[in-house]
């Protein structure tokens, strides 16, 4: 594996993002939709640096990568959307390559009737992302390479890496 993003210029950036989160929403109550798995090790760092003292967070899983590409699934239960009616979300994601699981999500969350969604991504793809899905947030523009650390698997392993790195096989 290749190192990409050092934890230091992940942390710089991690604050820079908080602090135009923060002025974006100012007092406004907003809930932090944490994607799950890879989000959740940005959203730790991401969230401390939001100075909002009315943002709340949750949950959702959706998509599985399959080794090294996407396979686009998207589970979860309509029910437990339905608290988000009315409410500001920013929706928070690790990483956007296709675009396929924020679009099909945010099809999802417009029925559901938010007040507003927003995306931030720690990190796009832009040249295979197209601006498919428009990042209001977004940390890095990566290369179309597989990356590893910082929450981001391969098959489970390597989300307690610090830092970002290109993973080239073993
Ligand atoms: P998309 O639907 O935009 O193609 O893929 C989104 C999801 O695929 C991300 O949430 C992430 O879980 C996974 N993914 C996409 N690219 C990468 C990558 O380079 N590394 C890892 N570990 N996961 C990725």
């Amino acid at each position: 594996m290749r190192l990409l993003i050092c934890r230091e210029t992940i942390k710089k950036k991690v604050e820079e993002l908080g602090k135009d989160i923060s002025s974006h929403y100012g007092e406004k109550p907003f809930t932090c939709l944490i994607i799950l798995k890879g989000s959740t090790i940005f959203a730790a760092d991401l969230i401390r640096s939001i100075t909002s003292e009315n943002m709340d967070i949750d949950f959702v899983r959706l998509s599985s990568y399959s080794g090294t590409s996407s396979t686009g699934n998207v589970e979860m239960s309509m029910a437990e959307l339905n608290k988000f009616k009315d409410r500001h979300l920013l929706v928070v994601e690790d990483i956007v390559d296709t675009g396929n699981t924020l679009t099909h999500f945010m099809k999802t969350l417009e029925n559901i009737g938010p007040a507003s969604v927003k995306i931030c991504s720690l990190l796009e793809k832009k040249e295979i992302n197209q601006g498919k899905v428009k990042i209001d947030f977004l940390g890095f523009d990566i290369k179309n390479e597989f990356v590893i650390g910082y929450g981001l698997d391969m098959n489970e392993r390597f989300r307690n890496l610090p830092d970002i790195m290109i993973y080239e096989g073993e």
